[in-house]
């Protein structure tokens, strides 16, 4: 699954070939995917510029010149595929068309760009771009990670009372938009705290370091993608699924990489969901 880091990498894979360019002409080759698709989506698209193409949270937005946005969310399998431009110095040529590229956008400029989801989690809405935020995926979103408004006192506050797992906190999207499993089992390794404690009773200095082991995390992860996009191995022109190394995710069984710590990784459940840590270190 896509979290905000692979999410950010297709944003930023997709800008060249998309922002400031006309979509000449919209195909979408089904009536939904996990929801049906909006009204004449194919008619809306086609002819509209898109001015700017955002991220909030894991979703990716293409706001266009009709005064309306696109909201693109990848899902669990969703692929966004670039053909026929020069991407990161390669040539890709357009693919033959598979039973799931769902939609496909002929930019202006020749390059093509295709939404394939072979299990359909994923979803396209169009909506007014100044209601945008009021959208039900959106609305309820707490603070971007990486902006100004998520900050120690913010997170503090949050916290504050919560009597659940500080996983658990991290992982509910209105506290912070974006997190997912495997970045918040990095994040807490890095602040050296256990995924089992009651987010409301840990101490007021070890919640700050979390702030900037949120933003390392991501930023990392952020300019693996980066470096993906540059070398662009992906021979199929496929973006966003990048090789990125994790301390302790999907890492049960090895040693600790904290200098000195000398634990092993642990994995246990929580809420139905793998937690990797170091029972050393992270307290
Ligand atoms: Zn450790």
């Amino acid at each position: 699954m896509p979290e905000l880091p692979e999410v950010e990498t297709v944003r930023r894979g997709l800008q060249p070939v998309m922002e400031g360019r006309r979509i000449e002409r919209a195909e979408v080759n089904r009536p939904d995917l996990r929801r049906p698709f909006p009204p004449r989506m194919a008619e809306r698209l086609t002819g509209a510029r898109v001015e700017r193409l955002r991220r909030r949270s894991k979703y990716i937005l293409a706001d266009l010149s009709t005064g309306e946005t696109l909201l693109i969310h990848l899902g669990m399998s969703g692929r966004m595929l670039i053909s026929g431009d020069m991407v990161g110095g390669f040539h890709h040529p357009h693919p033959a068309p598979s039973k799931h590229d769902h939609v496909v956008l002929h930019m202006e400029g020749g390059a093509r760009v295709t939404f394939n989801d072979a299990r359909r989690f994923g979803s396209m809405d169009l909506i007014a771009t100044e209601k945008a935020e009021e959208h039900p995926l959106l609305a309820g979103l707490g603070p971007e990670p990486l902006g100004n408004q998520f900050s120690e006192t913010y997170l503090a506050d949050r916290l504050k009372g919560r009597r659940t797992p500080i996983k658990a906190a991290l992982l509910d999207q209105r506290v912070v938009a974006g997190l997912g499993n495997i970045y918040v089992c990095e994040v807490l390794h890095r602040a050296h705290i256990d995924p089992r404690r009651k987010a409301g009773q840990i101490a007021a200095k070890r919640v700050a370091t979390l702030v900037p082991a949120i933003r390392d995390v991501l930023t990392e992860a952020i300019a693996a993608g980066g470096s993906s996009l540059r070398d662009y191995r992906q021979a199929d022109g496929e973006l966003g699924y990048f090789q990125h190394t994790f301390r302790v995710y999907d890492r049960e069984g090895e040693p600790c990489p904290t200098p000195g710590c000398g634990g092993t990784i642990r994995r246990i459940v929580q809420s139905g969901r793998s937690t990797f840590f170091c029972p050393r270190c992270q307290r």
